[in-house]
Order: structure tokens, then sequence, then C-alpha cells
């Protein structure tokens, strides 16, 4: 079953995909033929789209230490049926492009299908490309046993490289893939991709809730760190979408946001700019989150927070 390592990673989808995999396993239910994973861990995101699809092809799948040649494979990324697609993978011979994922592939793709397997075959889209150093930390990958010795980027999808041309010629693969296909695409958000494509994928958030320093929705606040006029109001939104998904008032998000700010207030101790502008920060969501305590509107308050962060008062 799914490692408790994402228990803590991703509560939500932990339990869901869980029960899933039990229902599909036992055949009572059919796995999603396409799949949407939203939020700023990607690499994350990846090692948990290869856990579903070791275990949906792994015969000993209540064995979390299973050695069987499915789930070596998967581990080792050799696996027949299960394909990382990017800019940098699953290229035909006669592609020459690298630096989007092209037409050919998604007909590729369509080739691929038209063969029978007896393999749950997966296709991982994400953004890719060679790894100029080898400094990137995959020893999550290590901790549930596979080889961390990765060899190109695993960025999110974008549609620059992810052309809506290309969408398009895949739309039919996804719509109808055979039987035992899913699709995953590992997103930032899911407006970087096609709405009709978004429409036939269940879309998950995969945020990071938690994390090792013990507070939540990091992947959501890290956005601070490129906040500017054009995306001010886009942050004030998912700040409130997340009090609404966790069933928390506006005020507790950003109080927890006030820690994030403390502890990045912490690591920038010798950057004198830096640390006057965080300050100067903790100030700004201070004084919001008191006008959120005297009943001031959600929206309001998050909105005029937001552009007072990007304007510094
Ligand atoms: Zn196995």
């Amino acid at each position: 079953m799914l490692n408790s390592f994402f228990k803590d990673k991703f509560p939500f989808c932990y339990d869901y995909f869980s029960t899933l995999l039990n229902l599909v396993k036992n055949n009572q239910r059919d796995f999603p033929q396409g799949i949407i994973f939203e939020g700023s861990d990607t690499k994350t995101q990846y090692l948990f789209t290869l856990e579903l699809a070791r275990i949906l092809n792994c015969d000993n799948y209540l064995n979390p230490n299973c050695d069987c040649i499915n789930c070596r494979w998967i581990k080792s990324y050799t696996h027949p049926g299960v394909n990382i697609v990017s800019q940098i993978h699953f290229k035909g011979e006669d592609d020459d492009t690298k630096t989007i994922i092209s037409v050919k592939q998604a007909l590729l793709i369509e080739n691929t299908l038209s063969l029978s397997s007896d393999y749950h075959r997966f296709f991982i889209f994400f953004s890719s490309k060679e790894k100029q150093n080898f400094n990137q930390d995959y020893s999550d990958f290590k901790t549930l046993g596979y080889d961390d010795n990765i060899s190109y980027a695993i960025e999110p999808l974008n549609n620059q490289t992810f052309h809506p041309t290309t969408l398009n010629a895949l739309l039919k693969s996804v719509e109808e893939p055979p039987k035992k296909t899913t699709f995953v695409f590992l997103t930032k958000s899911k407006e970087d991709i096609l709405s009709t494509i978004v429409s036939r994928c269940l879309v998950f958030k995969l945020a990071s809730n938690k994390n090792a320093s013990g507070f939540y929705n990091r992947g959501i606040f890290e956005d601070y760190l490129n906040l500017t006029f054009e995306n001010a109001f886009d942050f004030s939104q998912k700040l409130k979408d997340c009090a609404i998904n966790q069933q928390k008032d506006s005020s507790e998000i950003l109080d927890e946001f006030l820690l994030y700010l403390k502890e990045l207030l912490k690591n920038n101790i010798k950057n004198d700019d830096s640390y006057n502008k965080i300050l100067n920060d903790v100030k700004i969501v201070s004084y919001s989150i008191k006008q959120l305590n005297a009943n001031m509107s959600d929206k309001n308050t998050l909105d005029t927070m937001a552009l007072r962060l990007v304007r510094g008062y």
C-alpha cells in the first residue's frame, strides 16, 4: 500500500488514494484515466505518481518492501509500461525537438496505446531538461527504495513546453484510452494546462501541507517571494482557497504565514535589505490579522495585504 511517508506530506491524497487503490486491486473500481496534480513540489508529485504506478503493477502490493520485477523496474525507471513524457523523454527517432513536448510525441503515445499490454500503463508528463549539476536532493526517492541518481530536472508543466497544439493531439488518447491506462500531468496549477484536458482529468492539490519544520501551506507561502502587482490578487486568492479547502479562518492561514515569514527572517539575518523588507512585511501581515479578527471582509483584507506586501507600505 501507499508508503506512510506520504501520510504527513499529503494527508488528503494519502487517504483518498489508499482507499481507491484497495478498491481497484479488488476489481471494485477502475483507476482514473487522467489525473492532474497541482502544487509546488513537482519532485514529490513524481514520486507519488511512481508509487501509484508501482502498486497498480505489483502482484504483492500489500508488502511495502516488495521486490518483484515490476517494483524493481519502476524503482529504476525502466518499467516498459511506465513512461515519462517530457521535452527529453519519450521521443521518437524522427523527432528532433528538444525544448517542447511535441505533436509527434502525442502521436507516438497513440501508436503505443494501439498495441495491447498486460501492464497498467502510465504516461507521466512533466517539464524536464538534462541537469547541469547533480546537487539536487533526491533523498526522498532513496528513502522509498528508488534509484536517486536522476540525471534530469523534474519541473512543472507550462504552456510553452506543453503547447496547446500538442495537448489537442493528445486529447483523443486521454479521452478514450484502453483499459488500465493513466495519464498524469504534474503542474504548479491546472491553469497551465488546456481546459479541454483539465475537464477530462481528476485534479488534486498535492501541495505540501506539512513540512519538516512543522507548519502548513509552505508551497503557497513561497509564492510570496515572487510577489508582483500582476500576481498579487492570485496570491490573496490562493490564501483564501487554503482557508476554504482546509476549513480554517483566513486569520489562521495568516497566522501560519506569519510563522513562515519569521522563519525567513531568521534565515536572512545577515542580509540587511531582505531582513528589513521581511520585518516590514511581518508588520503588514500582523495588521491584516487584526483586521480579520475585527470582522473586516476576508477578500478586501487579503487583497489589500497582498498589494501592501508588493508596495512595501
Ligand atoms: Zn511488487
